[in-house]
């Protein structure tokens, strides 16, 4: 039964191609037919034998035997994935298990936490496209890029791929969904001196957040953790101001410049209020010590609204 079975044998089942082959048909299939806006049928036995390289029906039907209740899923209109299939045949499309292209060296603006230095450089090292600082050449910050983004996009479109995926999966850890698995991430508020934190960084509150499912762990600046979610989105958007296109390297200069600051404003239980300026206005967001926001003030000019 597919409940039973472990990690290792499911991944065995792999280990012949033509098995991936087969995983790779049936996704290409469901593709034509969705461009030919036929829908989406599952793909019976005749319809794989004539899309695979696999010479006559029985070692067809010995494959597919395998494959069935670990990645795919039989029903009397044929076959089709289960959510480990979906999964397995993205990663093995995109070829994400292969290395990432070298990007080389591409330059940004944003500022640097430590010396305040606005020209940075943005490279990938490894999985992670880091930014550098020009001045101090100390890491400003570095997100995980997949092998695909990094072969899809080049330069200015690589950064804006990077900024706008940090914004949506960092929203997405703020409401406690993990963007790698979907699984509940838990937040926690701690303090600076919890963290190795150089002195000269302008932050006092961090969150740490930990996907429970995967171990996947994410964690920013208290304020940051304000940034993508929605009273934010749309303070910022009534300014002419899109934040889900800023990446983290481009906040760093509202920590800089003072105008996002975070501070804790009660203890047992604990409450943190966020304030992000926008000239005269202000929107505070007040926490809890989960990160959860409590509730909301907006001031314009010196109104509490
Ligand atoms: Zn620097
Ligand atoms: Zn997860």
């Amino acid at each position: 039964m597919a409940s039973e079975q472990t990690a290792a044998d499911t991944f065995a089942l792999l280990s012949d191609e033509s098995r991936v082959d087969i995983l790779r048909a049936i996704a290409r299939e469901q593709y034509e037919q969705r461009l030919s806006n036929s829908g989406f049928t599952p793909l019976s036995f005749s319809d794989i034998y004539e899309r695979v390289a696999i010479d006559n029906t029985s070692k067809l039907s010995y494959h597919l035997g395998e494959l069935n209740g670990i990645y795919l899923e039989k029903s009397d209109d044929g076959y089709s994935f289960t959510h480990a299939g979906e999964q397995i045949v993205r990663f093995i499309l995109a070829e994400n298990f292969r290395q990432p292209v070298d990007v080389g060296t591409i330059e940004t603006e944003g500022a640097c936490l430590y010396c305040e230095e606005t020209s940075l450089v943005a490279e990938l090292d490894d999985q992670y496209f880091v930014v550098t600082c020009s001045a101090c050449d100390r890491p400003v910050t570095g997100y995980i890029v997949t092998p695909a983004q990094a072969r899809s996009y080049s330069g200015a479109a690589l950064l804006e791929s990077v900024k706008r995926k940090q914004a949506v999966e960092f929203g997405m850890v703020q409401e406690g969904i993990c963007p790698e698995c979907a699984g509940r991430v838990r937040t926690e508020v701690l303090d600076v001196d919890e963290q190795p934190v150089p002195e000269e960084v302008p932050v006092s509150y961090f969150t740490l957040d930990q996907c429970e499912a995967c171990l996947r762990q994410y964690s920013g600046p208290l304020t940051y953790s304000v940034a993508y979610r929605t009273p934010s989105v749309a303070f910022h958007w009534e300014h002419g101001v899109d934040v889900m296109e800023r990446g983290w390297w481009e906040l760093h200069c509202y920590l800089v410049e003072e105008r996002w600051s975070a501070e804790r404003v009660a203890t047992d239980p604990a409450e943190y209020r966020v304030v992000l300026r926008y000239e005269d206005d202000e929107l505070r967001v007040f926490l809890d010590g989960n990160a959860r926001i409590v509730r909301t003030e907006r001031v314009r000019g010196r109104s509490v609204e």
